[in-house]
C-alpha cells in the first residue's frame, strides 16, 4: 500500500540515495573519461568528495575519545573486561581465519608464477627496517608520551646510515642508496632514530581513552561529572554525524566519479596484474560474503544478510573514502540506528575495531606477500607461511584507517621473510583499488564483531541495566 511504501522510503531514505549516488558516480566519471581532463581540472572535479573525506575526518578524533571513554565508564570493570576480552578473541579469530583463507587462495592460484621474465638482481643494499623495529614501534604506539601529538602523529623507526670512509663520516638518510663500489669502500652503520610519521596515532588514544573510561568509571559518585562531560560530548558528535549525514551521497558521487576519471586504463593494469587483483577479491568475498556471516548466525541464530543490510551505508562509505577511521562515524549510525544494537556496545567496540581489527588488511598483506615470492621464484616453506600469518596480522593490527595504510605495513610481512620490499612497487598500481575492497571488508569485520559481543554479553547487559535501574530508585 502506499503507507508502507511511505514508510519503506523514510527508512530507507540515506541507503536509496547512496546507493543513487554510486550509480550516479558511476555514470558521471564514466562520460567524462573520453574528456582527459587534466590532473588540476581532476583536483577541482574531485572538491566535493574531498570535503565529505575531511568532515568525517574532522569528528573521529573527538569521537574515538568520547564514545570508548563513555562507553567504558558506564559499564563496571567486571563486564567492560569480559566484554573486551570477547572482543580480542573475535578479532583474533577472525582476522587469522581472514590470513588462512588468503594463503590457501593465493597458493592455489598462484598468480605471480612466470610473473617477472627475468629475476632481479639482488640489490644488496642493507635492509634498514626489520619486522622487529615495527613490532616494537607498535607497542611504543599504544603509549604516546604526548597525547596532543598523538592526535596528528605516529612514531616509526627509522635508520640512519653513517658512512664512514677513510677520514670523513656522513650520515644518510634512509632513502639513499649506495652504489656498489662506495659501498665496498665504506663502512655502513645504522643507527635508529626516533621518527615519526603523519597519521593519528589511534591506538595510542585508543588505550588512553580505554583506561581513562575505566579509572572513571570506579570512581563512582566523584566520576559523575566526567561521565556526564564525555555522555554529553559523545552525543553531540553524533548529533554532527546526523547532519553530515545528510552530505554524504553528494561526497560519495564526487568520491566515485573522479576516481574513475583519474584511473588508468583498467586493461592495461589488469593484465599484468590480474590474477593478484582477483585472488584478493575472491578472498575478500569469500571472507565477507560467507565466512563473517556464518560466524554471525552460528552465535546469533539471527539472519546475517538482515545485518548486513541495515550496514550498506557504512559499506558504500567505505568503498568511497577507503579509510575505516572516516567511515567510523557512520558505521556508528548504521549500528545503533538500524541494527538497534546497544549503545554500550558500539561505544566501546567499533572505536577498538577501527584501530586495529582489519580482516581485510590482513588477507590482502598475505596474498600480497607471497605473490611477491612468487613473482621472485622464491619457495616459502610452512616456518615461513607461518611466519606471514603472524607478521600479517601485526601488519594489519598496526595499519592505520586510513587510505592505503596497508601498503606501509606490507614492509613488515616482506622483510620477516626476506622479501625485497621494493617489490611492493609492483604491486602499488592495483592498491588503490584493492584498498577499497579490503576497507569495506575491515569495516563489516567490526561490525559484525559488535553484533556478536553485543548477543554474547547480553547478561552483563542486562544486570547493568538492572543495577542502573537500583541506583536510580536509591536517588
Ligand atoms: N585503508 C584501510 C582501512 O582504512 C587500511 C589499509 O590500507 O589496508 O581500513
Amino acid at each position: 500500500t502506499k503507507e508502507s511504501v511511505k514508510g519503506f522510503l523514510r527508512r530507507n531514505l540515506f541507503v536509496l540515495l547512496t546507493i543513487a549516488a554510486v550509480a550516479l558516480g558511476v555514470m558521471l566519471g564514466s562520460a567524462l573519461r573520453p574528456h582527459n581532463l587534466t590532473p588540476r581540472e581532476i583536483k577541482y572535479f574531485a572538491f566535493p568528495g574531498e570535503l565529505l573525506m575531511r568532515m568525517l575526518q574532522m569528528l573521529v578524533l573527538p569521537l574515538i575519545i568520547s564514545s570508548l571513554v563513555t562507553g567504558i565508564s558506564s559499564l563496571d570493570s567486571k563486564a567492560s573486561g569480559k566484554m573486551g576480552m570477547r572482543a580480542v578473541g573475535y578479532y583474533m579469530v577472525t582476522t587469522l581465519i581472514a590470513v588462512f583463507i588468503g594463503i590457501v587462495i593465493v597458493i592455489f592460484i598462484k598468480p605471480g608464477k612466470g610473473h617477472r621474465d627475468s629475476p632481479v638482481a639482488s640489490s644488496g643494499t642493507i635492509e634498514p627496517v626489520q619486522a622487529a623495529d615495527a613490532f616494537l614501534d607498535l607497542i611504543r604506539n599504544m603509549f604516546p608520551p604526548n597525547l596532543v601529538e598523538a592526535c596528528f602523529k605516529q612514531y616509526k623507526t627509522v635508520y640512519k646510515k653513517t658512512i664512514h670512509t677513510k677520514n670523513v663520516t656522513v650520515a644518510l638518510s634512509l632513502t639513499d642508496s649506495l652504489n656498489a663500489t662506495e659501498a665496498a669502500l665504506t663502512v655502513v652503520e645504522m643507527i635508529p632514530v626516533s621518527g615519526s610519521s603523519n597519521g593519528v596515532n589511534a591506538l595510542g588514544l585508543v588505550v588512553f581513552s580505554m583506561c581513562f573510561g575505566l579509572v572513571i568509571g570506579s570512581m563512582k559518585q566523584q566520576g559523575q561529572a566526567l561521565r556526564d562531560f564525555f555522555d554529553c560530548l559523545n552525543e553531540a558528535i553524533m548529533r554532527l554525524v546526523a547532519i553530515i549525514i545528510w552530505y554524504a551521497p553528494v561526497g560519495i558521487l564526487f568520491l566515485i566519479a573522479a576516481k574513475i576519471v583519474e584511473m588508468k586504463n583498467l586493461a592495461e593494469v589488469g593484465g599484468q596484474l590480474g590474477m593478484y587483483t582477483v585472488s584478493v577479491i575472491v578472498g575478500l568475498l569469500i571472507h565477507g560474503l560467507f565466512v563473517l556471516p556464518l560466524l554471525y548466525f552460528l552465535v546469533t541464530r539471527k539472519n546475517p544478510y538482515t545485518f548486513i543490510a541495515g550496514l550498506l551505508q557504512a559499506l558504500i562509505t567505505a568503498l568511497g573514502t577507503s579509510s575505516s577511521s572516516a567511515t567510523l562515524p557512520i558505521t556508528f549510525r548504521c549500528l545503533e540506528e538500524n541494527n538497534r544494537v546497544d549503545k554500550r556496545v558500539t561505544r566501546f567496540i567499533l572505536p577498538v575495531g577501527a584501530t586495529i581489527n582489519m580482516d581485510g588488511t590482513a588477507l590482502y598483506e598475505a596474498v600480497a606477500a607471497i605473490f611477491i615470492a612468487q613473482v621472485n621464484d622464491m619457495e616459502l616453506n610452512f616456518g615461513q607461511i607461518l611466519t606471514i600469518s603472524i607478521t600479517a596480522t601485526a601488519a594489519s593490527i598496526g595499519a592505520a584507517g586510513i587510505p592505503q595504510a596497508g601498503l606501509v605495513t606490507m614492509v613488515i610481512v616482506l622483510t620477516s621473510v626476506g622479501l625485497p620490499t621494493e617489490d611492493i612497487t609492483l604491486i602499488i598500481a592495483v592498491d588503490w583499488f584493492l584498498d577499497r575492497l579490503r576497507t569495506t571488508t575491515n569495516v563489516l569485520g567490526d561490525s559484525i564483531g559488535a553484533g556478536i559481543v553485543e548477543h554474547l554479553s547480553h547478561q552483563e547487559l542486562q544486570s547493568q541495566d538492572v543495577e542502573v535501574g537500583n541506583s536510580v530508585i536509591e536517588e
